[in-house]
Formats: structure tokens, C-alpha cells, sequence
């Protein structure tokens, strides 16, 4: 027996529906706020990623499946899809396109971490990317628009929370209040801590570590170091979500785990399915364009993690539309009757009704057995009488009401009940 590998998992015909259900609803917004799907390699050059992601962030420096393919270039699969969309955005010559070009994505990501309850080594996300825009109406559209997704599941239980991390020139002047605070507890800290405080000392404060975590509470706050201009879009993004009543708490240590994020970022953070809390994160990455080749072009997206929000689903009773099941189970008795059910069966079929017959050769009973199985709504039994008069008795599951109706017009029966 080979084994499923470690931290991946198997979608099995009885619940992908939930995963149906939860694409469909990322379609729909996206449709919504007039977002066109993109489709990007699940694999890209391994460089994409350490620019686009960041050499200094825990998924790079620990979590990228790459490998050397067998010409010999260095492959890494997508951990997120933030990177590819901007190289797609940049390769395809988009700048040029009417801007903003607003883009989402359903797709699996790779990343090489110890598994539990909501972290895989193969997930999924729906995220949403707006490239060209640098206006804090993108930044509250993108928000809404996650929030939207999260209500159109019926996922009331997350908290949203947001922050701005600013821009380039006030993050040097925070960066060095953050280097002053923290050089004389080096010490005390882990060492990726110490790495990064001379490569990226706003990281810091993503530190899990609890002795970490005890130093960077007291830590000065980005908010208090924002610039005159990315203070006023924080405060436009704001007045903006308070427009649409978003309710949101301004948690001045969110950061994010990926480099290239500039202003607003942000999460909605559920307490219910445990450490993994965060179904769905993201911010604006005002510089990955220019940092990836492209020209000055600001973009801002998010992306939510879909096993995380199966998880949440569950954990919390919120409930999934009902499991698809059969309109009708026609069963025969004889080879001649079962010859008329397989084509009653298909012709329904051809026109829309979800149909079920026998494929095993198995008695009546054991097709009723089936049939009840399945849950079809109604069920058809044809035998010699039926043949005859051209006329069959279709059962309603639900009451046990029969009515008898001629096999042409099994179609408008069961389109019409
Ligand atoms: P975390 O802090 O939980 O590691 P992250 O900051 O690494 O999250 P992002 O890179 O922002 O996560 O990815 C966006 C979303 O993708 C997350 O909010 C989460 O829902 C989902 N996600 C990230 N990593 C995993 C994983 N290993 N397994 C399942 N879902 C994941
Ligand atoms: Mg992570």
C-alpha cells in the first residue's frame, strides 16, 4: 500500500461538494466586484519567489518546495500566488491594459511545514490581486470584498483586523526606533530574531517565540511612525470601511509574513479552529512590481486559505447546502425492462434531471436498497406491466405518494414537482 504523502489530502466524492460550494461562492464574488479569473503555473522559477516573497520570510527560508528539474534549472512550486499574478502581470505587458487590472485565482500552494489542524503541505486559496491602483478604495474594495466572500459562506465567527505598515521612508525611521529597542534584548532572543534584526527588523514582531513574543510586546508601534501621507490613506481606508459598516480592529502588530507589503494590511482571524487562526490575509504590495521588474505599479490583494475555512465550517456548524443527490433511480426487473430503464435513465439525462439506474446487474431489491442509499427523490420500478402499457408509477421518497405517469412524460413530471 503506498500512502497518501505526509500533510496533503485527499478531496473523496462524499465531501467535495463542500469544496464546491466554497469555490462557487469565491466565483460569485468575484463576478460581483467584476474580477476575471487568472490561470498561473503551479511551479515557477525558484528566483520568482525569493524576490516576490522575500529572502528574509519563513517561507522562503524554510517552507519552498524547490528542486532542479532535468535541465538543470532551480523549480519551486507556488506557495502562494501572489509572485506568479505579478509576473504574469509584468511578462504579459498588463501595465498597458486599462488599469486597475483586477484579477483572482483559485490554486493550490506548496509549503513545507510540520502539519496540523489547518496547516497543510498542499492547500488551496482564492485570492484576489488589483494591480495599478494605489487608492485606499482599492484597499477598502479588497477588504469588502473579503468579507462578502466570508458572509456569502455564512461564516460569521472571524474577526477582522487591520494595519498599516506603512511606507518605505517611514519604515527606515521605525525600523531604526525598532533596532534601538530591541539591540539590548538580542540576548534574550531566538535566532532568526537576531538574524533579522539587521535584514528586516519589522519581522521581528511576526516572532513566535514566547520569550519573543514577551520582548516585541513593549516594542514602539509602526502606527506611531507613519508618514503624513500613509497616515491619511489608513485613515481614508477607515472611513471608507466604516462606510460600508465593515467593523474592524486596528491591531498594530500585524505585519504579515511576506516582504513586498506596504500601508494596509490586514486579517480576518477566527478563534475557533484552533492556533491556525488566520482563514484569510492580505495587504497592499505597493513595491513587488517594481521589485520584480515591472514599472512603479501599486497593487493590493488578499488570499484565504480554503482548508482553514472547510475547518472553520465545521468547527462551528455552519452549514453546507445539502449533499447532491438523484432526481430519480429507474430499476428493471428483467433484461427487457432494465433495457427500457438504461434508456429512460440516459434520456433523462441528455435533458437536464439527474438520473440513476442499475450498472451492477442486481436484483430489484437490492436496487431499491441502492437507490435509497443514493437518496434519490423519487423512484421508478419498471417490470413487465410497465412495458406493456407504456405507463409507470413514480414514487415520491419523501411521502410515499405514487403517481402514475406514461414514460414521455416522465420528463415534465419530474421537471414540474
Ligand atoms: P500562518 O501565519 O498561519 O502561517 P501565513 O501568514 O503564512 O499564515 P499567508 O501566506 O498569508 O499565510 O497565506 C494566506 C492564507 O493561506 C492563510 O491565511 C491561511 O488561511 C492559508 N495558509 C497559509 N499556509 C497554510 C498551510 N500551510 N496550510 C493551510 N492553509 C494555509
Ligand atoms: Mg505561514
Amino acid at each position: 500500500m503506498i500512502n497518501i504523502p505526509k500533510g496533503t489530502k485527499d478531496v473523496l466524492p462524499s465531501e467535495s461538494y463542500k469544496w464546491q460550494f466554497i469555490e462557487n461562492a469565491a466565483r460569485e464574488v468575484a463576478k460581483d466586484f467584476n474580477i476575471r479569473e487568472i490561470r498561473t503555473p503551479v511551479f515557477e522559477h525558484t528566483e520568482l519567489f525569493l524576490r516576490g516573497v522575500g529572502e528574509t520570510t519563513d517561507v522562503v527560508t524554510k517552507e519552498m518546495y524547490t528542486f532542479e528539474d532535468k535541465g538543470g534549472r532551480s523549480i519551486t512550486l507556488k506557495p502562494e500566488g501572489t509572485a506568479g499574478a505579478a509576473r504574469m502581470f509584468i511578462e504579459n505587458g498588463l501595465a498597458n491594459a486599462p488599469l486597475p487590472l483586477k484579477a483572482y485565482y483559485i490554486a493550490p500552494c506548496y509549503r513545507y511545514e510540520r502539519p496540523q489542524a489547518g496547516r497543510l503541505r498542499e492547500f488551496h486559496q482564492f485570492g484576489i490581486e488589483v494591480f495599478g491602483t494605489s487608492a485606499p478604495e482599492a484597499d477598502a474594495e479588497v477588504i469588502f470584498a473579503a468579507s462578502s466572500f466570508l458572509k456569502k459562506l455564512g461564516i460569521r465567527d472571524t474577526r477582522l483586523e487591520i494595519n498599516s505598515i506603512g511606507c518605505k521612508s517611514c519604515r527606515a525611521e521605525y525600523n531604526r526606533a525598532l533596532k534601538d529597542y530591541f539591540r539590548p534584548h538580542l540576548g534574550e532572543m531566538c535566532a532568526t530574531c537576531n538574524e533579522r534584526f539587521d535584514k528586516n527588523p519589522l519581522r521581528m514582531i511576526d516572532c513566535k517565540e514566547e520569550r519573543c513574543k514577551k520582548i516585541t510586546a513593549n516594542a514602539p508601534k509602526i502606527l506611531d511612525y507613519l508618514c503624513p501621507d500613509c497616515r491619511a490613506h489608513f485613515e481614508r481606508v477607515k472611513t471608507l470601511l466604516d462606510g460600508l459598516g465593515v467593523e474592524y480592529a486596528v491591531n498594530p502588530d500585524i505585519v504579515r509574513g511576506l516582504d513586498y507589503y506596504t500601508r494596509t494590511v490586514f486579517e480576518f482571524v477566527s478563534t475557533s479552529i484552533g492556533a491556525q487562526g488566520t482563514v484569510c490575509g492580505g495587504g497592499r504590495y505597493d513595491g513587488l512590481i517594481s521589485e520584480l521588474g515591472g514599472g512603479n505599479v501599486p497593487a493590493i490583494g488578499f488570499a484565504a486559505g480554503l482548508e482553514r475555512l472547510v475547518l472553520l465550517m465545521e468547527n462551528t456548524g455552519v452549514p453546507f447546502p445539502e449533499a447532491p443527490v438523484p432526481e430519480v433511480y429507474i430499476a428493471g426487473m428483467d433484461d427487457a425492462s432494465r433495457a427500457k430503464a438504461f434508456s429512460l435513465v440516459n434520456g433523462l439525462r441528455t435533458q437536464g434531471i439527474s438520473a440513476e439506474g442499475d450498472l451492477m446487474a442486481r436484483s430489484v431489491k437490492a436496487q431499491l436498497k441502492y437507490a435509497d442509499k443514493l437518496g434519490a427523490k423519487y423512484v421508478v420500478v419498471i417490470g413487465g406491466t410497465e412495458l406493456e402499457t407504456g405507463v409507470c408509477n413514480v414514487k415520491k421518497m419523501s411521502d410515499g405518494s405514487v403517481t402514475c405517469v406514461p414514460f414521455a412524460d416522465i420528463y415534465a413530471f419530474l421537471k414540474n414537482n
